[in-house]
């Protein structure tokens, strides 16, 4: 017999796929009355997996009294009240490490762009400016710069290791200092003084929530740039459209956003902003190496042992 779980959002496909083969799955999202189709299944359920921004909050939860275990699709939960999942004793997972690379990689991508102009450059061609107005304006190198990594994890670490092979110095800021040859700033205003990058690759959530503000970007000063790969709200992104607008900072690279999928129009016009669609992730590899890991955590639960990547 398969177990039963409850799933929030249509995700990625082919997890979906094997979420749907492998268990006995409500559709949350396909429910005409989601309150009175959780009401019905709520005897029955003891697991739910979890895909994208919607929050899984205390009022699910409670909705689903039976429920033990939340197998979340992606390393961050700032979706999910862990507060609230704890005090309930519900098991959350994630899918850390898996991505690492391929963030990584998206996160020395945004740096490169920003830094050399890469995708503005493409556009001049494209849209027949080079024979008319000449070779592309010079940009910025990366040799000998320093990024300041805000978040030195396994991504951030990630991060820095390819910053070496670019010939860049690499300096951070976690709430706690770690055992790495890299220097160690006390806060993100320090950090963002003493850096030429700044990469935002913490998680999401009330504790981070606006970290790069007005005080950060004024250190990180007119020939600084900010790369954001941890979470819009990481960001206090109407004060960096300003900053943007009234080259206070050099220039960003965004693959996140506080309202995604929606982007504040004003940056499009922005020649020193590139922006991504949060693609951090998003490879065939990689995304299904994170739904591996959240079926998997699913059915060692209800095996009975102990799931892979426990954050609760
Ligand atoms: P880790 O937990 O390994 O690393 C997070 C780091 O952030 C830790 O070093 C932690 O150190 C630091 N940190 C946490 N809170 C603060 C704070 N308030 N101030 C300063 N530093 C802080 O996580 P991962 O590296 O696996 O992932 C990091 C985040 O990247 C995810 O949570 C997610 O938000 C984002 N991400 C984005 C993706 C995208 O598609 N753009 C894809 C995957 C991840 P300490 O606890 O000592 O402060």
């Amino acid at each position: 017999m398969k177990h039963e779980i409850v799933v929030t959002a249509q995700g990625h496909k082919g997890t979906l796929e094997r979420l749907l083969q492998e268990f006995s799955a409500l559709k949350l999202w396909e429910a005409a009355d989601r309150d009175a189709a959780l009401k019905a299944a709520a005897p029955r359920m003891r697991a739910l997996a979890h895909f994208g921004h919607s929050r899984v909050d205390a009022r699910l939860m409670d909705a689903l009294p039976k429920l033990e275990i939340i197998s979340n699709f992606g390393v961050g939960v700032d979706q999910i009240d862990l507060d609230a999942a704890k005090q309930r004793r519900i098991i959350v997972t994630n899918t850390p490490d898996v991505l690492n690379e391929c963030v990584a990689d998206c996160a020395m991508a945004l740096v490169l762009n920003t830094l050399r102009k890469f995708p503005q450059s493409e556009a001049y061609l494209r849209s027949g400016y080079w024979p008319t107005r000449g070779p592309y304006p010079l940009t910025t190198s990366l040799g000998g710069k320093t990024l300041g990594i805000l978040g030195l994890g396994r991504i951030g670490e990630a991060i820095a290791k390819r910053a070496q092979s670019f010939g860049m110095k690499i300096r951070y800021h976690n709430r706690n200092r770690k055992n790495v040859p890299y220097a160690y700033d006390a806060d993100p205003v320090a950090l963002a003084k003493n850096s030429d990058v700044l990469l935002a690759v913490t998680p999401g959530g009330a504790g981070t929530a606006k970290l790069v503000n007005a005080r950060v970007l004024d250190a990180l000063g007119p020939q600084g740039y900010l790369v954001n790969v941890a979470r819009g709200s990481v960001v206090d992104e109407a004060v960096l459209l300003r900053y943007l607008q009234e080259k206070k900072i050099a220039g960003a690279g965004l693959d996140v956003f506080e309202h995604e999928p929606d982007v504040p129009p004003e940056f499009f016009a922005l020649d020193n902003a590139v922006l991504y669609p949060h693609v951090a992730s998003a490879t065939v590899e990689t995304r299904k190496a994170m739904g591996d890991l959240q079926v998997e955590n699913l059915h060692l639960h209800f095996a009975g042992k102990q799931v892979l990547t426990r954050v609760v």
